[in-house]
């Protein structure tokens, strides 16, 4: 097979401590067929298969013939599940190794949906086709809109079934991240290893991810730092475009800053913050504007594994951190009105732009507008059929948002800050579903055009300017489901 010159994959996760990982092998499957392939991530990545057949690739995605180089493992983790620590670690991926791309950088490749491993717990070890089609939408729609987050290389179905409520068939993932390091894989070394071992890998992830912190006074400081800085940008732009991540426990939190872990997400249509759609997340937890509670909550969680590495005595470690964190909502708060600033087509936030930005927020809120459509309506300078174009209120607010944007300069210059804000086109629950539907029992076209669409996202569709509309009522039934 002619792909073997392109695969590069080194395992420097080998290199540490074995307690963090366990070797393991990706359990075959009967009847893998190729779904979907992103031959331009491939590209990314440095891997050239061209002139490779379908079944071939199938057999390299399922895990069934591995590619050159692979060394699999599963990695161990901990974290906290809503609020309570549990030991995970991956029970259903297996990593086959670091991708180093010919311009240096370097991704994890991993195989989601692979077979068990030790830490799979009472699990199969295996995914639904309907949940990695999921997966590979919203991740890539993500980096589309320019969100940090794991792509999506492939997907393969198994043709084996796969018993959930209804049984279904599985499907394999493969999927690429900067790497799969988390607040949780902290916390199990922080409670089941040495001090040691610690310190040992919190040096890695600085050389892999944070390497200007290398050499610094307080290294360990300066992780929570820089990780508290990446956590924070992740969640202005998740919450500049709608999204909710649906199950933000410690273990889906990224060290590197990237969205991980797509389970019960969903993109919300009518703004409100309380939205959720998790059918597990009952006490709203994880809801949209409660991301940033618990980004902050994990945070604190972090900093709490760093502590012996803060400093020698505990107390003063602990001070550390706490000044650390202390600092967190008002960074959030400054980057997240520059963003909605931004939204408005205002670059240089004045203090008063606040009172401006959560009037519209109540306004948006009383009179249940589509959070997507409001925002491209006014870049647009277009009224649109919902209620809050007729209302007076909203009409007196648009009088004072014109002009305080005189101020901004031209309008072309304004709206063009707006354009690159504002996306036109998101994952709308009810076309996720269409297109799943469909390609479970083979037919992608759905599946294709809406991936099309979200590949281009800031892009007005159509000439004659329709926005994306919703079925009544469609949200208010619509639950989302992790561990399918
Ligand atoms: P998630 O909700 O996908 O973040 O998964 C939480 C934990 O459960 C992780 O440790 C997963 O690897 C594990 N897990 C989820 N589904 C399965 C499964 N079908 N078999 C084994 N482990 C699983
Ligand atoms: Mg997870």
């Amino acid at each position: 097979m002619n792909d073997r010159q392109s695969w590069n994959l080194q395992h420097t996760y080998k290199t540490l401590s074995d307690n963090l990982y366990s070797v393991q092998q990706p359990t075959p499957v009967s009847k893998p067929q190729l779904v979907r392939f992103n031959k331009l991530l491939a590209q990314e990545l440095g891997l050239d298969f061209l002139g490779v057949q379908d079944d071939q690739l199938a057999s390299v995605f399922s895990g069934n013939v591995l590619p050159n180089g692979a060394e699999p493992i599963a990695q161990a983790y901990a974290g906290h599940q809503f609020g309570y620590f549990t030991m995970l670690g991956d029970g259903r991926a297996v990593l086959l190794g670091e991708q180093v791309t010919p311009d240096g950088k370097r991704y994890d490749i991993q195989l989601k949906g692979a077979g068990q491993t030790p830490y799979s717990r009472r699990g199969d070890g295996r995914a639904t086709l309907s949940s990695v089609l999921r997966e590979y939408l919203m991740s890539e729609a993500m980096h589309y809109l320019g969100i940090p987050t794991s792509r999506s290389l492939a997907v393969v179905r198994t043709g084996e079934q796969v018993y959930r409520r209804p049984i279904q068939e599985g499907g394999i993932l493969t999927r690429v991240a900067s790497s799969h390091i988390r607040v949780g894989t902290f916390e199990y070394i922080r409670q089941y290893g040495k001090q040691e071992e610690l310190k040992q890998f919190m040096e890695y992830v600085i050389q892999r991810h944070y390497p200007n912190l290398i050499n610094m006074p307080n290294a360990a400081l300066e992780l929570l730092k820089a990780v508290m800085h990446q956590q924070i940008d992740l969640i202005v732009h998740w919450t500049r475009v709608g999204f909710i991540h649906g199950v933000m426990n410690t273990d889906n939190m990224s060290i590197a800053g990237e969205t991980i872990d797509y389970g019960p997400c969903a993109f919300m249509n009518t703004y409100n913050p309380a939205t959720v759609f998790s059918s597990i997340d009952t006490n709203g937890r994880y809801a949209f504007g409660n991301q940033i509670r618990i980004a902050h909550w994990n945070l604190s969680v972090f900093a709490g594994t760093l502590l012996p590495l803060m400093a020698e005595d505990e107390e003063k470690a602990i001070a550390i951190a706490r000044r650390e964190l202390d600092r967190f909502p008002a960074l959030f708060s400054a980057k997240w009105y520059a963003m909605m600033g931004q939204k408005l087509g205002i670059q240089s936030l004045k203090e008063e732009d606040a009172a401006l930005i959560d009037e519209l927020l109540d306004l948006m809120k009383k009179h249940k507008a589509d959070f997507t459509n409001l925002f491209i309506a006014l870049t647009h300078q277009e009224v649109l059929g919902e209620d809050i174009f007729k209302a007076d209120e909203f009409k007196q607010w648009q009088l004072k948002w014109q002009q305080r944007i005189i101020q901004e300069g031209e309008w072309e210059s304004v709206q063009q800050l707006m354009k690159n804000q504002n996306p036109a086109f998101i994952a709308r629950n009810h076309l996720v579903e269409e297109a799943l539907e469909a390609a479970t029992t083979g037919d992608m076209a759905p599946f294709e055009k809406l991936l099309e669409a979200l590949s281009d996202p800031y892009k007005i569709q159509n000439a004659d300017f329709t926005v994306q509309s919703v079925p009544i009522g469609f949200d208010q039934q619509y639950q989302t489901f992790c561990g399918t």
